[in-house]
């Protein structure tokens, strides 16, 4: 049986979903902020359209146009698909410098294996090695890119874009072994499979950006609905997703787990000598305190007005303490105005978490030892009495 696909309505459809991708990418960019790399990628799946435009008419029109010009327009796509992965997975541009750097080299053996010396195997070879040297650089992009990007629509592209690159090679092999090809509309099948790569590589592309950028909205706004906006650090919301799993963890591993309750020393008189917006400005310096002085693992949280809990894994009520003075005296050198008047301080209740202790517990333990600092004289910090 012999398996045969028509050459020039491959083309016709590579341009038709072409044309529909590149719409498709300017309009997401359209409604949404800049997202690096998208339309250099819709551009590159432009180039693909044209480029296939000027193939499918074939010998209709000028050998120059319909070959020479249509393959570089072809390889650019490649080339411009690379540097919009380095944009979008943040990957250092020499990828695509070496990428456009190649191309004239390309362009200049496409026009000698045009010109000089006609064979329509070399022009093959030409682009099936500049085409599979992108892909594998794709590939490699996509998985040493820096950006924080779905996994496993990363490893589908890669995956799409290493099994191009094979192609390629084998497609070279093969046209090596083949006698030349008079015309390329009625070239073998390994041609044709050519155009249903192409295809595919353009559905993965579409399918898997959008995926991305989908996933990069969904994790900022889950992000930006886990922080408290005055503050910058964790809000309510946020405690109650992280804390059971933070103790969960605590007791599982056995691991030392300490609390701090932060209350800003009379809050009310700075909102009421000084008005609310220098009240928000103590809390935003709080807030920003709170996100330097700790060390990377501890978690801040707002729990209430002008109240902050702290959560320190794999720490001891001591150093838990001593935390807590830091963070006192940090704020105790604060001004949120010149002089006496504008100093603000804060006062600390410190717990540990006990063998299988409860959270209500800890947090009314840290609660007592943080009225006991209230009481004698505020600015200082006081842990549970049980521990
Ligand atoms: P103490 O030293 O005993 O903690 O006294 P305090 O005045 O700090 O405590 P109190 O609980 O009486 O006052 C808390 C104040 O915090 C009252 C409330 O208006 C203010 N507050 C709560 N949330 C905000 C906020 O987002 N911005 C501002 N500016 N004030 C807030
Ligand atoms: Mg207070
Ligand atoms: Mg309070």
């Amino acid at each position: 049986m012999e398996f045969h696909l028509d050459i020039r309505t491959l083309a016709v459809v590579t341009v038709v979903l072409s044309f529909t991708y590149f719409i498709g990418l300017i309009l997401i960019q359209r409604i949404q902020e800049y997202i690096p790399g998208l339309l250099t990628l819709a551009f590159a799946i432009l180039t693909f359209a044209i480029g296939f435009t000027l193939l499918s008419f074939g010998n209709d029109i000028s050998f120059w146009v319909s070959k020479v010009l249509a393959n570089s327009f072809i390889i650019f796509g490649f080339s411009l698909i690379v540097h919009s992965l380095c944009q979008f997975r943040i990957a250092p541009l020499v990828f695509s410098n070496v990428a456009f750097l190649i191309f004239p080299i390309a362009c200049f053996l496409l026009i000698y294996y045009s010109h000089f010396y006609v064979s329509t195997t070399s022009r093959i070879l030409v682009i099936s090695t500049y085409v599979g040297l992108c892909s594998l650089m794709s590939a490699i992009i996509l998985i040493k890119g820096q950006a924080n990007d779905l996994k496993l629509a990363i490893w589908l592209l890669a995956g799409i874009f290493i099994i191009n690159s094979i192609f390629m090679i084998l497609r070279s092999t093969i046209t090596l072994s083949e006698p030349d090809i008079n015309n390329f509309l009625h070239a073998g099948n390994i041609h044709q499979f050519a155009f249903i790569m192409i295809i595919i590589l353009i559905i993965v592309l579409g399918f898997t950006f959008t995926w991305m950028i989908n996933a990069r909205l969904v994790a900022a706004i889950y992000n930006s609905s886990m922080k408290d906006s005055l503050t910058q650090i964790y809000n309510r919301r946020a405690m109650d997703e992280i804390i059971p799993r933070e103790l969960a963890r605590s007791h599982r591993h056995n691991t030392e787990l300490s609390i701090i309750i932060a209350d800003i020393d009379h809050f009310k008189e700075i909102n009421d000598n000084f008005g609310h917006h220098i009240g928000d400005k103590v809390l935003k310096g709080m807030g920003s305190i709170l996100k330097h002085k700790l060390r990377r693992q501890d978690l801040a949280f707002r729990y209430g007005g002008e109240e902050f809990l702290i959560l320190l894994p794999d720490t001891n009520v001591d150093n838990a303490v001593k935390a807590a003075n830091k963070l006192r005296e940090t704020i105790e050198k604060q001004r949120f105005a010149s002089g006496k008047k504008g100093k603000w301080t804060a006062s600390f209740g410190v717990s540990q978490l006990h063998d299988k202790e409860e959270w209500d517990s800890i947090i009314q333990r840290a609660d007592e030892a943080l009225y006991q600092a209230k009481h004698s004289g505020r600015n200082t910090v006081v842990s549970s009495k049980s521990d």
